[in-house]
């Protein structure tokens, strides 16, 4: 833990910004932390400033993740109307060769060269779980779960359906409106948890069947999964937009969702606990309670989806989907998302899956790892097309290798369907 936060009280007067890892999750993170009384905000999308300050303050050896997020808080603080004294950026850190837990150390020595030491730096570990979320209000961890079980939710019908709306932009209109639905549930602090999960219900069934009625191109598409590092895969800006480009160049994408990751760290979490001897112990049942409600809570907003999703089911046992990839890379021994990357490819192959775009930050040890296993794998699963893609924000021709890609992708859909009907 680099530095617990001071309560939710600790936080009000302050502005919080949230990194923009994705469109939909800091967006729902922000309102949950609204609900509170805490002015939060998201961060502003990138442009090529972002990497332009960014580039001012680090030394080139740091990874693309933190030149975009600083680049972006950069932006906040040169904003004529930032009030640097109630500053405050979120910035949670990760365990494993993960190099995102030293940022809040640096990003805090980069405020303070700048002239801006009050500025305030919260950074919750998922060594704990991200427990100390707790802290601040003891229904708020309860209800950032259910803004991160929402948002993954809205991002997978935006993926389903996107690639066959027959309007440009229509999906993401329908999406985009569902999304600022569901903010003004969580941002309300009157709502306790009937209510509040009855109105995140109703928005997202409101999305569902408006995009259900929407006209729809009726052509098939090779499903590509797409894994890898969280925020790469996630951030459109860092990875260079590589949904749309698989979507526009005749591909349906499915991303590994946030939620997946907070699971992975409960299973670690636990796996601490038993390594210290601690596995029954209080703060083992508190977990275990938590993780109870949160899972209540998860089913109850996935429920309206299992025909949506049917095919395109989660892992929903954590530990037997990490076991599966101990041939490959036991999870014990590597840490972190390459070990999650390795799982999913497994079980979106079980799903049936006509190809795995790896997507990765450049440097990035977990995409490296993968990388490595990915040839082995591919032979494994019968010719499965597994590409590893790295991002730093220079000009790659992504379009032509993706093209590639999604040729072999096809031919692996022909394959299957032939073998199945063989
Ligand atoms: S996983 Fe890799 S790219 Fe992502 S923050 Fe950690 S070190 Fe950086």
């Amino acid at each position: 833990m680099v530095e617990p936060p001071r309560g939710g009280r600790g936080l009000k007067g302050c502005v919080l910004y949230i990194p923009r890892m994705s469109e939909e999750g800091p967006r729902l993170m922000a309102a949950a932390f609204r609900s509170l009384g805490v002015d939060a905000r998201v961060s502003p999308p990138s442009t090529a400033r972002t990497r332009e300050l960014a580039a001012r303050h680090l030394s080139g050896e740091e990874c693309y993740p933190a030149h975009v997020t600083l680049g972006n808080f950069l932006r906040v603080l040169e904003d004529p109307g930032c009030e640097p004294e109630r500053t405050c950026f979120f910035l949670p850190n990760a365990e494993g060769p993960c190099r995102f837990g030293q940022y809040a150390h640096l990003f805090r020595k980069v405020f303070r060269d700048l002239g801006y030491p009050e500025v305030r730096v919260i950074s919750p570990s998922s060594r704990y779980g991200y427990e100390e979320l707790r802290e601040l209000d003891a229904a708020f961890e309860r209800r950032a779960w259910r803004a991160l079980v929402t948002a993954d939710i809205l991002r997978k019908l935006r993926l389903m359906h996107r690639p066959y709306e027959l309007e440009p932009g229509a999906v993401d209109r329908v999406v985009d409106a569902g999304l600022a639905d569901c903010e003004r549930v969580l941002a309300d602090p009157d709502l306790s948890r009937g209510p509040l999960m009855r109105g995140l219900v109703a928005a997202l069934t409101g999305v569902r069947d408006r995009l259900r009625a929407l006209p729809r191109d009726p052509g098939e598409r090779p499903l590509i999964g797409v894994v890898g590092e969280i925020f790469c895969r996630l951030n459109e800006f860092s990875n260079e937009y590589v949904v749309r480009r698989i979507e526009r160049l005749g591909g349906e994408a499915w991303l590994s969702d946030i939620t997946e990751w907070v699971h992975y760290t409960r299973v670690m979490r636990r796996e601490l606990l038993a390594e210290q001897g601690r596995r029954l112990s209080g703060q083992a049942l508190k977990m275990l309670l938590a993780e109870r409600v949160q899972t209540a809570d998860e089913g109850v907003l996935l429920a309206p989806f299992r025909e949506d999703f049917a095919g395109r089911e989660e892992p929903h046992d954590m530990r037997r989907f990490l076991d599966a990839a101990d041939p490959y890379l036991p999870f014990r021994g590597c840490l972190g998302e390459m070990t999650l990357s390795v799982a999913k490819v497994l079980w979106l192959h079980e799903l049936g899956i006509d190809g795995i775009v790896d997507v990765s930050p450049f440097t990035c040890m977990n995409g490296i790892i993968s990388e490595a296993v990915y040839p082995r794998m591919s032979r494994d699963l019968g010719g499965l097309p597994i590409r590893s893609l790295y991002f730093d924000g220079t000009e790659t021709d992504l379009d032509r290798d993706l093209g590639m890609f999604l040729e072999m992708a096809r031919a692996q859909r022909r394959r299957r369907a032939a073998a199945a009907s063989a």
